[in-house]
């Protein structure tokens, strides 16, 4: 049985005082909650670690590949281990869109989460003229042969399949089209690592709300969401874990 997930990512949001949500998020979560992740900007994650008890796990957003060194402003991942952060958000589209990460910058960063003990949360999904063009599935599977390392801690391995149209648009894929991108992730990991890859977590992402998480949540492969928007104020977040503790 695969643990669910529900991760929070605040993306360039919040501040000292909007950290007083996760404690509100702590006080509210449902009995017997999901795991509950929340990936603050990386300025945020000490203060984030010492707001929250161990019901609510601390991420970071992004990564470096090498453990240390010359490279100013980046964050090596045994610094985030250091601090007491769980996991690490790798392949974001807006890392891959911003900032130029290719597949193989990708899966050297997961790597590095991987090595550090982290948990590495790996983004893969197509653009919208690749969905229009009913490239989906192909796409996706390019994307887990490039960004998925080799060496995989399966347990430490989730993959968040997010339609690049999807985020912050309020768009989503059809609950049929989400079974069948989940489906083929899930078919193409076990081809590559066997029955290994039955303990790596699926993950959707892309304008997951309180209103649709459940019907979400009931699709087959769906192991969890990868939120942004909704994750910043518990009032939302809290619906979504719920929603997910009883899926
Ligand atoms: C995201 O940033 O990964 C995301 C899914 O954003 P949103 O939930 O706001 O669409």
């Amino acid at each position: 049985m695969r643990r669910k997930l529900a991760a929070g990512n605040w993306k360039m949001n919040g501040s000292r005082a909007a950290l007083y949500e996760l404690a509100k998020m702590a006080e509210t979560l449902p009995e017997d909650p999901p795991e509950v992740l929340i990936c603050p900007p990386a300025p945020y994650i000490a203060h984030a670690i010492e707001m929250v008890g161990p019901s609510i796990m601390i991420g970071a957003q992004d990564c470096h590949t090498a453990e240390k060194g010359a490279h100013t402003g980046d964050i090596a991942t045994p610094m985030i281990a250091d601090l007491g952060a769980s996991h690490v958000i790798v392949g974001h589209s807006e890392r891959r869109t911003d900032h130029g990460e290719s597949d193989s910058d990708v899966r050297a960063k997961a790597d590095a989460g991987l090595k550090a003990g982290l948990t590495s949360i790996i983004c893969i999904g197509e653009s919208e003229a690749q969905y229009d063009a009913g490239e989906t599935i192909n796409v996706l599977n390019a994307q887990l042969r490039g960004s998925v390392p080799d060496d995989i801690d399966p347990y430490r391995t989730v993959i968040a399949y997010e339609p690049i149209w999807a985020i912050g648009t309020g768009k989503t894929p059809t609950l049929d089209e989400i079974a069948s991108a989940h489906a083929a992730i899930r078919t193409t990991l076990t081809d590559r690592f066997g029955d290994r890859a039955d303990a790596i977590r699926l993950l959707y992402g892309g304008s997951v709300k309180p209103g649709n998480a459940s019907d979400i949540f009931g699709i087959p492969e769906v192991d969890g969401a990868l939120v942004g928007g909704a994750s910043l104020k518990a009032d939302d977040f809290v619906p979504i874990i719920t929603a997910l503790s009883e899926s």
